[in-house]
C-alpha cells in the first residue's frame, strides 16, 4: 500500500513526458528547440532590444505567425514595426512576471500606436489606453491606439491555419473598440465572429488594458510528443 502511494506521489511530481517542441501546459511546461525571435526585422522589433533575447523564444510556429502577421500589417497599412514583447525563456519554464509563457506558445506584444501629432510610431512600453483609444499614462499623453493597424494585426492572427490562436487576451474597452471598427469597414463575418471569441479579457490576471497577450494551441506534432491545452477549443481548429 505504502509502495503504491509513494509511487504515485513520485509520478505526480516527474516531469510530463516530452519528446521535443513545446511540452506540457502553458503554465507548467517547458520548450525544446524553440526559435528566438529576431531582435529587430523588417516589421517587428523587440521591447527592450538584444537585452531581452533570452526570453523571446518560441515554437517555430509562433515566431512565424509574429513574423508573419506584422508582415501583413506592415504591407497593408504602412508605419513602423510591431513591438514584441516576452515570449519563453530558451528552455521555457518558469519566466519572471508571468504565469505562463512557459512553453514557447505566449507572448505579450505591444499595441499600434499614433503619437499625439496622428503620426504613426513605434510604441514606447506598456501604458495602459482607454475605451476611446487614448492612452492613459503621463508618459504617452496624447498617443491613441491605432484601430486600422490594430485591427489588421487581429484578423491575420485569428485567421491564421498554422498556428491556430486560442486567446488575444486584451481588456474589454478596447476589445469593443476593435470590434466595432471592424463592423464598421464591413469585415467578413467569419473573421468577426472568431474575433468574438479570441479576443477576451482574461479573469485571472490584469485586464490587459497595456498589451495584448497572444497563445496558440498545440501543433499536431508538439501534441503527439506531450503539449498540453487547456481551456475551449474553438470549432474551427481541426481535431
Ligand atoms: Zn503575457
Amino acid at each position: 500500500m505504502w509502495v503504491a502511494v509513494l509511487a504515485a506521489a513520485v509520478l505526480a511530481d516527474a516531469p510530463e513526458p516530452c519528446r521535443g517542441g513545446s511540452c506540457g501546459a502553458a503554465w507548467n511546461g517547458r520548450l525544446v528547440g524553440g526559435v528566438a525571435m529576431p531582435v529587430k526585422s523588417r516589421h517587428t522589433v523587440l521591447h527592450g532590444g538584444k537585452a531581452r533575447q533570452r526570453s523571446a523564444y518560441g515554437t517555430r510556429e509562433l515566431v512565424e505567425l509574429l513574423t508573419r502577421a506584422a508582415n501583413v500589417v506592415g504591407a497593408s497599412v504602412d508605419g513602423p514595426p510591431l513591438v514584441v514583447g516576452s515570449l519563453s525563456d530558451h528552455d521555457g519554464g518558469k519566466l519572471a512576471g508571468h504565469k505562463s509563457h512557459q512553453t514557447g506558445r505566449d507572448v505579450d506584444i505591444l499595441f499600434y500606436a499614433r503619437d499625439p501629432a496622428g503620426k504613426r510610431r513605434q510604441s514606447v512600453g506598456f501604458y495602459d489606453f482607454d475605451g476611446a483609444g487614448r492612452c492613459t499614462h503621463r508618459r504617452c499623453e496624447g498617443w491613441t491606439f491605432d484601430d486600422q493597424r490594430n485591427w489588421w494585426l487581429v484578423r491575420t492572427m485569428v485567421w491564421s491555419k498554422r498556428p491556430v490562436v486560442q486567446w488575444i487576451f486584451v481588456s474589454n474597452p478596447l476589445r469593443e473598440r476593435l470590434l466595432a471598427y471592424a463592423e464598421r469597414r464591413g469585415e467578413h463575418p467569419e473573421i468577426l465572429r472568431r474575433a468574438r471569441k479570441v479576443l477576451t479579457q482574461p479573469g485571472n490576471s490584469s485586464p490587459h488594458a497595456d498589451h495584448y497577450h497572444v497563445r496558440v494551441y498545440c501543433s499536431v506534432e508538439d501534441k503527439a510528443a506531450g503539449c498540453r491545452d487547456g481551456g475551449p477549443r474553438w470549432d474551427w481548429v481541426g481535431r
